[in-house]
């Protein structure tokens, strides 16, 4: 606390990040990144920008890199907000289009970013608890009168909510912005993008930093209709209008020309999620069904807590939840068959 301090600042209850532990050889299943690393394609772009281009400030609008997004997604460029990772376009999306005055609603459990975002743009943060099998039902979204915001699939579930079940919630609230944060469809879930042209009230948030093994260059993305986009531009235009770096720009651009290296990584991940459940269930854990790159499971008989710790004995971190709503759950990304072989044989053990 300090007299320097505004009030806004005192109030704040700021995201608590995943630990990034500086070991190399630890087998790192706590933070949802993805094991197979970026395509050699991307590291070409980035090594062929890194020249005396790098005193000019890069392109503010990222015209080519909306522009390949626009056409991988059969939308037009002036639907696609690209930001520094989509933690930045989602702040962007809570100042621009969530309405003082009213609430957001956001499952009970979900991404624990959203009420952060809530207390930082003074807005009311109302969440709506998940059903007894964590899913989300589109009956208490009914008529909101506020903003509305889940993950599809849920994190740190892992559950996918079926696109007609989207389309309920953005039908029955044509008034309100409905903002679909996809940061793990690659896995098996299906995009709503093919949504926004029939939705105007619809806005679908990606990230490169899942599927495409690139969370340490921080680009994600928004795609809606033009109308909610402009009302982002206006935000990031008031706040940095330089978003990307040039080689975030080459990077990202260069990630979605290998779709050959995106199928082979998604196909993996998803391969090893089925055999790490069946290795899970195996040993007794009950497994949330998952269509991201992670589990998330708890173990009638045993603690989670000690779990997680005796893991970490062994050099490998997952995170454990213990809130009201997922008491000693743990939450495993899926790594490398060896990584993942490691996980089931420290389970063993234990
Ligand atoms: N949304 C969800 C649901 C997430 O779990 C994450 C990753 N922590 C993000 C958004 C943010 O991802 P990034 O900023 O790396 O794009």
């Amino acid at each position: 606390m300090s007299q320097y301090w505004s009030p806004l600042v005192h109030d704040l209850e700021p995201y608590v990040p995943g630990e990034q532990p500086k070991m190399a050889d630890l087998v790192k299943l706590n933070t949802n990144e993805n094991p197979f690393g970026p395509s050699p394609k991307v590291l070409e772009a980035i090594r062929s920008e890194l020249n005396d281009s790098l005193r000019l400030y890069p392109d503010p609008e990222g015209e080519s890199l909306r522009r390949t997004i626009a056409d991988y997604h059969g939308v037009s460029p002036e639907q696609v907000f690209l930001g520094n990772g989509s933690d930045e376009v989602l702040a962007h999306i809570f100042q621009a289009l969530f309405q003082h005055g009213e609430p957001v609603l956001f499952p009970d459990i979900s991404y624990s970013f959203y009420p952060v975002y809530c207390g930082l743009y003074r807005i009311e943060a109302r969440p709506v608890p998940v059903t007894e099998s964590f899913e989300i039902d589109p009956e208490d979204y009914r008529q909101a009168n506020g903003g509305i915001i889940f993950p599809n699939p849920n994190a740190p579930t892992g559950r996918f909510l079926a696109l007609d079940k989207v389309e309920a919630i953005l039908r029955a609230n044509p008034d309100r912005v409905v903002v679909v944060d996809e940061a793990y469809v690659d896995f098996g879930g299906d995009s709503a993008i093919p949504l926004v042209d029939r939705y105007p009230n619809l806005l679908v948030c990606q990230t490169l930093s899942k599927a495409r093994s690139l969370a340490g260059l921080r680009v994600g993305f928004a795609i809606a209709q033009a109308e909610l986009i402009e009302a982002l531009n206006r935000v990031k235009n008031s706040f940095n209008s330089y978003p990307l770096d040039r080689l975030a720009l080459a990077g990202a651009k260069a990630a979605f020309e290998d779709e050959a290296w995106f199928r082979r990584c998604r196909e993996a991940v998803i391969h090893e999620r089925e055999r790490v459940t069946s290795a899970l269930e195996g040993l007794g854990f009950e497994v949330l069904p998952s269509k991201a790159n992670f589990v998330f499971a708890r173990h009638p008989g045993r603690s989670g807590s000690e779990l997680a710790r005796g893991l970490r004995g062994q050099g490998i971190i997952v995170r454990h939840f213990d809130k009201p709503r997922i008491r000693d759950f743990l939450r495993i990304t899926i790594g490398t068959t060896e990584q993942n072989d490691a996980l089931i044989r420290g389970l063993q053990t234990l």
